[in-house]
């Protein structure tokens, strides 16, 4: 017989066939490497009119766009005038955005973080940190400050949430192709040999590959270890963000830190101010400390001075349990040579961790942070204090409110937030320069004499747009998924756009309580099927893949949306990221959000929810304390609070639920006869006007340089002036105080409140005199004498009442004499004392050298 069939096995080669873009679309492939389009909705036209149907599929992504055009494609776009005139004028407008001179007023900035929210596309961001840092950037390039950033290029980012039937998260991790990505590699002078930066752990050495992203005037430089070169321990430090063990995650902070130092001295970059955003970038601190000493030969207390003059740590975390910590040993095991390189101990080193030098606590980065940096505050109004709170063990025999530690509310960044319709609408009634005067009320207030209609008919326009894409994105999913056509077909054509649409979108920790719309389900039952009233809620979030409770809440929360009373009223959206968040955040009517306080340290989906005249319905916390406006948005009273937490959120419940009953659905609906209600909107002229020009991220950028950035550069030239003379004379200074503080004697102390039978009793409008004779022996410092009035409050904490400098009075060899004559004013239970600080005109404040001497009458 003869053989009939017969075949070997293929063997395949993989072709990659990209689209060869002709000279005249160049300048696409351009525009495309550049995320100044993210911000510029022309530019997304641009690229949405090459292929709608890519521009979805590819989510929105040009480089791999631009790559899958075919030929004809190619031709037909080359051939069509109006396409090509369209490149001219967006191209033009991003070339004179480019060709604008930096701000060289400003102090320049080297900015750190574990992650950027720039885009969807370009997943090395997990949530709000990463979006905040990400506006930032956009920012620093609008208002064209000389800022380099530095972070990591993720193989697999952060997750993508799927929910199965039975409503349990799923989370995949999907490796990015860099190549795919709009982001270049960083090359050697040669132009060839991809860039390697070698980064010593006390161990070995890891290598890392350089990306940069263009952020139009911005350039953020990432790390990535995913290479050959490294072993496969390391290989995958930058696979995940906040993925694997403390161990991985010390392995990133280090890279972070003192890679991302390494890395701008390289580049030939350096700058006037550096900005740790959050503890994780903190090491940035203790190789730029390494470069004083062994680069420029200064003794490390001297470096000490320079790097703090010139650092600020921001603090996103508003508990303890939320900063890193890291064990001695194995901090010792990668950190283990810098002491030596920086000229101290172990002991000296690890100190810089801690609370109490001599303890055992774990190293702190947050801590160490603070000890490495001049400045530090938190962002918001709120989470300032409560920073100050946690950070007061750092500093004893000082109040937590007379702390350094300040705060900046954070903000957005208005032309990423803002929904194309909007920013028309602003461009046409604002100005066409609104932008430059975004953070003045005069402009927003414009917004008052806009009829009535014209608002609500930009605003109704995004809603049904955000209404369409659940339509149809997710009913597909949905249909493909569930294996229940019916109920989703249901769903989908439950979701009414003339329903008052309540949108709840973030991550799924515990504290942003989820579920506290659901504590009277029979309640919500009345409101959510009132049919001339109709009400729905949109709720998407991921909870952390190690979060079981967070993950309960998501399958809870579907449990519910499923029960036939609130089928396609409560409806849930899975997979939350930047492109849900745009839609939804300018799609709604209202945006909730009820955090257990003080736990949410800012929040920015309200604020971008500001930018697009949606109301907020909120919980006075984070940036709604500050922001909320009476006649523009709801709060949850932080009046009344409970210590029990179930009390407390049955009364917050309660309060969501009358206010939407007797407020919000009756203003919402009472229309008169309108396809709106005029009170309705009156309220979003309001919000527009009075609170969204306090809540740019222009805004914060300017309380950044303005609060910090600007004095920091100041006095950091200052120390550094004249061979840094002023540094070693501080460091000489605190030396010699340093060691001669013990012998600082108190030689009496008379009050002569004191002469009444009961010495600690006073009557207001007495007349008295303090005076304490000291011995400075050998201490030479000036020291500055106040008496100090505190008052014990309900908690069992010391709070400042006041505070009173006693006068220099006589001096006599070692020996100074102060008093304080004053009349008793305040009754009242309190605790007083005497308090002794050493002083010198050249410290930036009392933390930078914090001894005490406390004093009692
Ligand atoms: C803005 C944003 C956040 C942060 O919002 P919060 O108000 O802090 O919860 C989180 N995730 C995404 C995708 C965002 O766009």
């Amino acid at each position: 017989m003869i053989v009939t069939k017969r075949a070997n096995e293929p063997v395949w080669t993989n072709i990659y066939a990209y689209a060869q873009l002709p000279e005249e679309l160049r300048r696409l492939d351009e525009l495309a490497h550049n995320l100044w389009w993210v911000w510029n909705p022309k530019a997304q036209n641009l690229f949405r009119r090459l292929s709608p149907e890519l521009w979805e599929a590819t989510e929105g992504n040009p480089v791999t766009l631009t790559r899958q055009l075919s030929s004809e494609e190619i031709a037909a776009l080359i051939a069509d005038k109006s396409f090509t005139a369209e490149l001219d004028d967006v191209y033009a407008d991003f070339r004179a955005y480019l060709a604008e001179p930096a701000d060289t007023k400003r102090p320049s900035v080297a900015y750190f973080s574990m992650e950027y929210g720039l885009t969807n596309i370009l997943k090395i961001y997990s949530g709000g940190l990463g979006v905040l840092a990400g506006d930032y950037l956009k920012e620093a390039s609008d208002s064209n400050v000389r800022l380099t950033a530095v972070g990591f290029l993720y193989r697999y980012g952060y997750f993508t949430q799927t929910l199965s039937p039975e409503g349990q998260q799923e989370a995949t991790y999907e490796a990015q192709d860099f190549t795919q990505l709009p982001i270049e590699q960083v090359f050697e002078a040669d132009g060839k040999t991809p860039m390697v930066l070698e980064v010593p752990y006390a161990t070995h050495v890891v290598a890392c590959h350089v990306w940069k992203v263009n952020v139009g005037r911005i350039s953020l430089y990432l790390l990535d270890t995913d290479i050959a070169q490294n072993s496969e321990w390391d290989r995958p430090i930058t696979h995940k963000l906040y993925g694997g063990d403390w161990e991985n995650r010390l392995k990133q902070e280090f890279l972070l830190g003192i890679g991302g130092v390494l890395l701008l001295k390289k580049l030939g970059i350096s700058k006037d101010v550096y900005h740790m955003n959050e503890g994780h970038a903190a090491f940035m601190n203790a190789q730029r400390l390494v470069d004083y000493v062994e680069g420029e030969g200064l003794p490390f207390d001297e470096a000490l001075e320079l790097v703090r003059a010139s650092s600020i740590y921001t603090v996103h975390t508003p508990v303890p349990a939320g900063h890193d910590y890291f064990a001695e040993d194995i901090l010792g095991k990668y950190l283990g040579h810098l002491p030596d390189r920086l000229g101290i101990s172990w002991h000296d080193f690890v100190s810089l961790g801690r609370e109490c030098p001599d303890s055992n606590e774990k190293f702190s980065m947050s801590v160490f942070a603070l000890n490495t940096c001049q400045e530090a505050n938190g962002v918001s109004l709120l989470h300032g204090k409560v920073s100050q709170e946690m950070f007061a063990p750092v500093w004893k025999g000082f109040f937590p409110e007379e702390l350094h530690v300040g705060y900046v509310t954070n903000g957005v960044h208005l032309p990423t937030w803002a929904s194309a319709e909007w920013q028309d609408f602003y461009r046409k009634y604002f100005g066409e320069d609104y932008l430059k005067h975004q953070t003045s009320e005069d402009t927003w207030a414009k917004v008052q004499q806009i009829p009535n209609e014209v608002l609500w008919e930009t605003h109704q326009s995004i809603k049904l747009r955000l209404v369409e894409h659940i339509r149809s994105f997710y009913g597909e999913k949905w249909i493909r998924n569930s294996g229940d056509p019916e109920t989703t077909v249901s769903v989908l054509e439950g979701i009414n756009p003339n329903a008052l649409l309540i949108g709840f979108g973030r991550r799924f920790a515990t504290y942003k309580r989820a579920h506290l719309l659901f504590t009277d389900l029979e309640r919500l039952e009345r409101i959510v099927n009132n049919p001339k009233y109709p009400v729905q809620f949109l709720f998407t979030g991921k909870a952390h893949p190690a979060d079981g409770g967070g993950q309960g809440l998501i399958k809870y929360i579907l449990e519910i949306s499923r029960r036939p009373e609130f089928l396609g009223k409560i409806i849930f959206l899975e997979n939350y990221d930047m492109r849900l968040a745009s839609k939804l955040i300018a799609g709604v009517d209202i945006w909730m959000n009820t955090p257990t306080r003080p736990l949410e340290a800012s929040g920015t989906s309200g604020e971008k929810a500001e930018m697009n005249g949606v109301l907020n319905l909120s919980v006075l916390d984070g940036w709604w304390y500050e922001g909320y406006r009476k006649g523009a948005g709801w709060a949850l009273t932080d009046k009344r609070t409970y210590s029990n937490q179930t009390l407390q959120d049955k009364l917050d419940a309660t309060t969501i639920y009358d206010l939407l009953e007797k407020e919000i659905v009756p203003l919402y609906f009472n229309r008169e006869g309108k396809p709106y209600s005029d009170g309705w909107v009156q309220t979003m002229k309001n919000s527009m006007n009075f609170i969204a020009p306090h809540y740019t991220m222009r805004r914060m950028m300017d309380d950044y340089f303005d609060r910090f950035y600007t004095g920091l550069a100041a006095r950091s030239a200052h120390l550094h002036a004249n061979g840094n003379k002023i540094a070693r004379e501080l460091v000489d200074w605190k030396r010699a105080v340093a060691s001669e503080w013990d012998s600082l004697r108190i030689v009496s102390v008379e009050d002569s409140g004191n002469s009444s039978n009961v010495s600690n009793e006073r009557y207001t409008g007495t007349h008295e005199t303090i005076r304490l004779v000291l011995d400075k022996a050998s201490l030479s410092c000036d020291l500055e004498v106040e008496l100090v009035d505190a008052r014990e409050e309900a908690d069992g904490k010391l709070r400042l009442v006041a505070k009173t400098p006693l006068r220099l009075v006589e001096k006599e060899g070692t020996k100074e004499v102060y008093e304080l004559a004053f009349t008793q004013s305040r009754p009242g239970l309190y605790k007083r004392a005497i308090r002794i600080v050493p002083t010198h005109p050249e410290l930036p404040h009392r933390m930078d050298f914090a001894l005490v001497r406390w004093v009692a009458l």
